[in-house]
């Protein structure tokens, strides 16, 4: 039922209401004031016809039917009323209805009300339908006295000698209440009317512009945004609709915000050399930029497509599957034949975790030639520089041990010039180690060794420099531990720069202590899979690693203290080498260290 009928029944029944509410008020007003204007007329008539009749009627013994009817009727029509006369033994002897044999063929009237009443209380009153007439009568019956053959006096009550009744016909206010309905009836059909007629038309000033509204938010909701409301009123309605106008405004100037930025970000996309996926929780493609498309070599009907029947990439369903484990970023380099370059760097990036995830694939090429190109001049450097330097290393050997340089200060030139180009030798052969291990050149012999084979060759080089400063080597690793399957020649690289660090940064009379232990990868990072690895530790109690230091550690050249490093000979690579070595194990290396501690370097590799 729409708002418009609603009203007009709602209209109709206050209408109707009231007309019934004014009907019953004024019928009961209006029977009211009849009733009581016929009682005073009864009793007006009533009285004046007692005291005629007192005057007029014989004595008791006398009553003729001739002689009291006429009396009676003279009377009913002076008054217009029915007047009866009864006696006390309920004989009717004149009725203005009646005359003659229908007089006398009339019931004994002791037994009515009203004569009843007068007998007991003095005076009736009743409103009744009557036999005799067939109609209803309002009946005012009064008591008639009689001093038998005195004189009557004001004061003396005499004999009562009959009843008089005057009785006038109800049918006035019947008529009266009649004609009141027919005028309610009218009134009614009339305000029904009119009702409606007015409902219509003033409903309509409320319906129609909530209609307008009902289609505006339609055609919203549709996507026409620029669809407004005419405002026609200042009512609330017309407020309303101000309110809506509002509310799109406000609407479209948003969407007009997002779509600016929606454009803005297809820009980007489209022309960024990064390619950019995104895909849902079932690993459905649902965006992909243009360098995506040509760097997956996508086909052209990719959307909504699995990205495992487009593109058998395992690193990729691997790295998404991480990423949707730890619900964090996850990244990895990889090499793809059908990748239009085959070197990328790809990091999956949970949108909604479970839901959408946004891949994003870096093209590394370039950045690896780069590299290449700047790990193949350092080798080559390096390696130019090896014979130059071995000749010079050779003729400064050569001279020092001769006689021909006798002044003191020639030998202080000399020695100098064997200890740079010593530290130089020292230089160029990490700087060369570590441009192999860059560039993958050096190939892992791996075989299966215990530890502690380490420690003999450990302690022939370390021996004398322990010795030296006083300090304390620590092997704690047990005998016939778990074997690694390492390069033998590079672990003992891990070793040695570990402890000769350890060393340099020790002050006499330290400790360092190397030990080993079994841990399963689970336990160290948290990761669902479980590996099982061996860390190795190098600790010791010197100088420490200031924080800020410590993440830098492993880049070439970095040194803490620049001066102190260079006295003590290194090269600033050591840890470099290390970090390669240990990568090119599958492995991992990081430190612990308390500035005026210590330091801890741990190394763990696969088992
Ligand atoms: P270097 O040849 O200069 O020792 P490394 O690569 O081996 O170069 O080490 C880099 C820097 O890390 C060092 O210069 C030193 O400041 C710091 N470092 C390395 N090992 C230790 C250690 N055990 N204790 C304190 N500092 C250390």
């Amino acid at each position: 039922m729409n708002i418009r009928t609603q009203l007009t029944f709602r209209y109709i029944g206050i209408v109707l209401f009231v007309l019934l509410a004014m009907y019953f008020y004024l019928a009961t007003m209006l029977k009211d004031s009849m009733s009581s204007h016929i009682t005073s007329e009864l009793e007006v008539q009533a009285t004046l016809t007692r005291e005629f009749l007192i005057e007029e009627l014989p004595a008791k013994d006398n009553f003729t039917y001739d002689l009291i009817d006429p009396l009676v009727d003279r009377l009913g029509k002076a008054n217009n009323a029915r007047v009866t006369f009864i006696d006390l033994d309920g004989v009717v002897w004149g009725d203005t209805e009646r005359d003659g044999e229908a007089l006398r063929a009339m019931d004994n009237h002791l037994t009515r009300p009203e004569v009843q009443d007068v007998i007991k209380k003095g005076s009736g009153i009743r409103d009744r339908y009557s036999n005799t007439t067939q109609t209803e009568f309002r009946y005012f019956a009064l008591p008639i006295y009689r001093n038998m053959g005195a004189e009557i006096t004001a004061n003396e009550e005499g004999i009562l000698i009959g009843i008089c009744r005057v009785a006038l016909p109800m049918e006035a206010v019947n008529t009266a209440i009649g004609n009141l309905r027919r005028m309610a009836l009218i009134a009614s059909v009339a305000g029904l009317i009119l009702t409606i007629v007015f409902s219509v038309f003033s409903t309509g000033a409320i319906t129609k512009p909530i209609q307008k509204l009902t289609q505006m938010t339609q055609s919203l909701a549709a996507g026409n945004i620029n669809s407004r409301v005419p405002i026609d009123s200042r009512n609330e309605l017309g407020q309303l609709s101000q309110n809506f106008n509002l509310m799109a405004d406000t609407i479209q100037e948003q969407i007009d915000e997002i779509s600016e930025e929606h454009r803005r970000s297809a820009t980007i996309l489209t022309n960024m050399g990064e390619g950019v996926l995104l895909v849902n929780g079932a690993s459905e493609i649902t965006y992909a930029n243009p360098t995506a498309i040509s760097m997956l070599a996508l086909p052209d009907a990719y959307m909504g497509k699995a990205l495992i029947e487009i593109n058998r990439i395992p690193e990729l369903q691997a790295l998404l599957k991480k990423a949707e484990e730890t619900e964090t970023i996850a990244s990895t380099e990889i090499q793809l034949g059908n990748l239009r370059e085959p070197e990328a760097e790809i990091t999956v990036v949970p949108v909604s975790a479970g839901q959408e995830y946004v891949i994003v694939i870096h093209d590394v090429t370039k950045e690896r030639q780069l590299e290449r190109i700047r790990a193949d001049f350092v080798a080559n450097v390096s390696h130019e520089l090896r014979t130059p330097l071995t000749t010079i290393r050779g003729y400064a050997e050569t001279l020092l041990s001769e006689d021909s340089v006798r002044t003191k200060t020639g030998e202080q030139f000399i020695v100098k010039i064997l200890n740079h180009s010593a530290r130089l030798t020292r230089l160029v052969s990490d700087l060369l180690e570590l441009s192999r291990l860059e560039l993958g050149e050096v190939e892992l012999k791996c075989v299966p060794c215990y530890l502690n084979t380490f420690y003999e060759p450990l302690l022939d080089v370390f021996e004398p420099l322990l010795e030296e400063s006083g300090l304390v080597l620590k092997w704690e690793i047990p005998e016939k531990f778990q074997k690694v399957n390492v390069d033998q020649q590079l672990f003992m690289q891990i070793f040695v720069n570990l402890i000769d660090n350890a060393i340099k940064y020790t002050p006499d009379g330290g400790e360092i202590t190397v030990s080993a232990e079994i841990c399963s990868r689970e336990e160290t990072e948290g990761s669902n899979t479980v590996s099982d690895e061996i860390i190795l530790s190098v600790e010791d109690t010197g100088i420490g690693i200031p924080m800020e230091s410590q993440p830098r550690v492993f880049e070439r050249f970095y040194r803490v203290d620049e001066g102190r490093a260079r006295e003590m000979g290194g090269t600033g690579l050591g840890l470099a080498i290390v970090k390669h070595i240990v990568l090119s194990h599958n492995g991992r290396i990081w430190l612990e260290s308390t500035l005026g501690q210590g330091s801890i370097f741990y190394v763990a590799v696969p088992l």
